[in-house]
């Protein structure tokens, strides 16, 4: 028999008991996983037991799984279940979107550096008209120049708006996000990707779901891949205008996500405790981060997500390396920010494992 290894109901106030309650332990000679953002508490109990009882209904083919969880989003966001999109992780939804604008005369505008995703799906079209424009001194998206790289377009623009960005953990103003794509030209289309909405600890800033169902020129991504634990699940849904859903729905393969998942979703939305302790975990974790970066003199962007950015000294290929080395992966580069690097968060005693770490390198001269 399969044991479900934790509770229903997660206790609020130890996070040492919620980690060891819910049982995710890597074996011991595991690397610690620093490097693609996946929350280390693993998926919600309520998921796993809504999985398990799930695979009894895995022979038949996932409509009723699908329309219970496209309501549950739909009645989550206040938007009606037309608008919404369910994709294999959200970067299906980043595809299809890249895919629903093509034009010979397309062109695609992106802060850089940003998550590299859409520029992948743009790969096979290579006359994409690529513009990527570098983010300001405090690491929020240039909107003017970004604004300036869609004019004089002779077909539509794709612009791709990453809020919080990855892999800075910087924020981008909302309001002034909205202001724009109010005023935009009806040639302009907005992808906003909101990945890690839920670590954001800022009153200004918020989604622009409800401004996605109004405006048929926005499309707004989400993920159950990083505050949810689902990364390896792949659950991710797009917020559009019915018509804008429609036409995105059109690239994607007919039932898209298998009933597992998508009863694992339901029952992760269904949890009241979930994303209070997945974030508060979360928080713990970045603690330790700047804790050590703070004692080791080692700048970081303040980070409204599950990762931070910090600088590194020294080549960064080799202090990848060197971490794994250690049994550390960390993030990948990039350019062309190469002397900084990006440190997922994991559990607490993970990062205190990554802080001795940064120690020894500090006292071998390695950063
Ligand atoms: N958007 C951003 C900004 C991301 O960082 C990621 C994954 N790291 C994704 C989208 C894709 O996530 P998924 O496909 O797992 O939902």
């Amino acid at each position: 028999m399969l044991a479900l290894g934790a509770p229903a109901v997660l206790p609020r106030d130890s996070r040492a008991e919620v980690f060891s309650s819910l049982g995710y332990r890597r074996q011991s000679d595991d690397p610690i996983r620093l490097s693609s953002n996946e929350n280390p508490l693993g998926i919600p109990p309520a998921s796993r037991e809504a999985i398990l009882q799930g695979l009894g209904g895995a022979n038949r083919y996932p409509g009723t799984s699908r329309r219970a969880l496209t309501q549950a989003l739909a009645d989550k966001h206040g938007v009606p279940t037309e608008a919404l999109v369910l994709g294999n992780g959200s970067t299906e939804i980043l595809q299809m979107a890249v895919q629903a604008r093509l034009d010979p005369a397309l062109r695609l505008v992106s802060p850089t550096p940003t998550f590299e995703d859409v520029f992948e799906y743009s790969e096979p079209h290579p006359w994409i008209d690529l513009r990527t424009i570098p983010l300001l001194p405090d690491f929020a998206h240039d909107l003017s120049a970004m604004e300036e790289a869609t004019q004089g377009a002779q077909g539509p623009v794709l612009v791709y708006v990453c809020n919080p960005n990855n892999p800075t953990g910087s924020l981008t103003s909302v309001d002034d996000v909205e202001d724009w794509i109010r005023l935009a030209p009806e040639n302009v289309h907005f992808l906003v990707d909101e990945a890690y909405f839920e670590f954001v600890d800022a009153d200004s800033y918020r989604s622009l779901d409800r401004l996605a169902v109004e405006n048929p020129n926005v499309v707004v991504a989400r993920t159950f891949s990083k505050v949810y634990g689902m990364a390896g699940l792949r659950l991710g849904y797009g917020i559009a205008h019915p018509e804008t859903a429609r036409a995105l729905r059109a690239f994607a393969a007919g039932p898209n996500c298998n009933h597992l998942v998508l009863v694992a979703g339901l029952a992760a939305l269904a949890d009241p405790d979930w994303v209070g302790t997945s974030v508060a975990a979360n928080l713990e974790s970045r603690l330790v981060a700047y804790g050590i970066l703070d004692e080791l003199g080692l700048e970081y962007l303040p980070s409204h997500t599950n990762f931070v950015m910090h600088r590194i000294s020294g080549d960064l290929s080799l202090y990848i390396r060197r971490m794994a080395e250690a049994g550390i992966r960390v993030g990948r580069p990039f350019p062309p920010m190469l002397d900084f690097n990006r440190c997922s968060f994991g559990l607490p005693e993970e990062m205190e494992r990554h802080a001795e770490t940064l120690r020894e390198f500090r006292r071998k001269g390695w950063i």
